[in-house]
């Protein structure tokens, strides 16, 4: 690895070298050898504030490349002549995933160490959240009383049968909190849960997130599994708020381990052709200033100790969340997503 970073660098120099001779120094020829290209799954429009003051601050200049799937493949596809140098992606299923498509490097750095808390990040460096979102309750105001449901374990309580919607069981975001499950509870306990759960179910498993809550707004059922983001993203959409309004969020398990969260995070490139240019976007990434816009931009919390969420995600009460390492969760990923088809979850 490092004979091969050493070769793309020293590439790299004579290139830019090349390019300082041939264009006698021009702007262009500099920027040219000082960009960076990102793969990312976050639309680009998103991006672009944190983006334009990392240009501001080192003069790099930064390209996106959008994709709402595919990224890892096209990654895979591409190989070693790739232009990625980093990739921004959602759900640590699909970080390591691409951990395991072998289209990553190691990255340790003490600024990225010190920002991202260790439960957030791969132990190898091989992967960093940025920002964090719960996977939580979402109760009918009207039909569930307070404190009437409080851990993910009282979803299979037979008192709830019939009030309960999920999306799918195979989502990422359900197998993952299976596999949390199964993480702190081992496979028996929570495949005898996941039963629970489903002979709860109001309906067969459909639609997004979303979908679970509009179902409660319409009295399909009473209790719906989400993400805490599509919390804010239904509030500031004037065909959806009356669906986040009809609900209250429950953070579940907050007398005890705490509520599943996921992570959004990055990886560079085992490509990457700008490697110091994008580890200092990587590194500016983790710190204040971009922790708060990146997580408000889509109403997540800052993985960053010290740094408040937005006013919106604030207003929605703390809460504390799972203490385990996200590494340890994916290791039950699949696993958790055989369970799923062997109580046949979705059917
Ligand atoms: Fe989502």
């Amino acid at each position: 690895m490092a004979q091969q970073l050493l070769t793309q660098n020293t590439f790299k120099k004579a290139i830019a070298a090349l390019i300082l001779t041939v264009g006698a120094g021009s702007a262009l020829s500099v920027q040219a050898a000082d960009e960076i290209n990102i793969y990312s799954d976050r639309q680009a429009f998103l991006m672009k504030p944190i983006l334009d003051a990392f240009t501001e601050d080192t003069g790099i200049k930064v390209n996106i490349v959008f994709a709402k799937s595919g990224l890892i493949q096209r990654l895979k596809s591409e190989g070693l002549n790739s232009p990625a140098d980093l990739m921004l992606t959602s759900n640590v299923s699909n970080l390591t995933r691409a951990v395991e498509a072998g289209v990553t490097q190691k990255v340790d750095d003490p600024v990225i160490n010190k920002n991202v808390p260790a439960k957030y990040r791969d132990e190898n460096g091989q992967w960093f959240g940025l920002t964090t979102r719960a996977r939580v309750i979402y109760t009918s105001k009207e039909r569930v009383k307070p404190g009437e449901i409080k851990t993910y374990e009282d979803m299979a309580d037979p008192k709830f049968a019939g009030r309960i919607c999920t999306r799918k069981g195979d989502h990422t975001y359900n197998v993952a909190l299976i596999a949390s499950m199964i993480a702190h509870h081992g496979e028996a306990d929570t495949k005898q849960w996941l039963e629970g759960v489903k002979a709860n179910l109001a309906r067969k498993p459909q639609g997004n997130d979303r979908a679970q809550v509009k179902a409660v707004k319409e009295g399909v059922c009473d209790i719906a599994v989400g993400n805490t983001y599509y919390y804010g993203k239904m509030l500031t959409n004037d065909e959806q708020r009356a669906w986040a309004e009809s609900v209250n969020i429950v953070y579940p398990n907050q007398d005890g381990r705490g509520s599943h969260v996921n992570i959004s995070g990055m990886v560079m490139t085992k490509s990457s052709p700008n490697h110091e240019s994008a580890l200092k976007l990587m590194r500016f990434l983790t710190e204040d200033h971009a922790q708060k816009i990146y997580a408000e931009q889509n109403f997540e919390f800052p993985v960053k100790q010290g740094v408040s969420a937005s006013k919106v995600v604030d207003h929605w009460g703390e809460f504390k969340a799972d203490d385990i390492a996200l590494s340890k969760v994916d290791q039950y990923r699949k696993r958790a997503a055989m369970m799923v088809n062997e109580v046949g979850y979705n059917d």
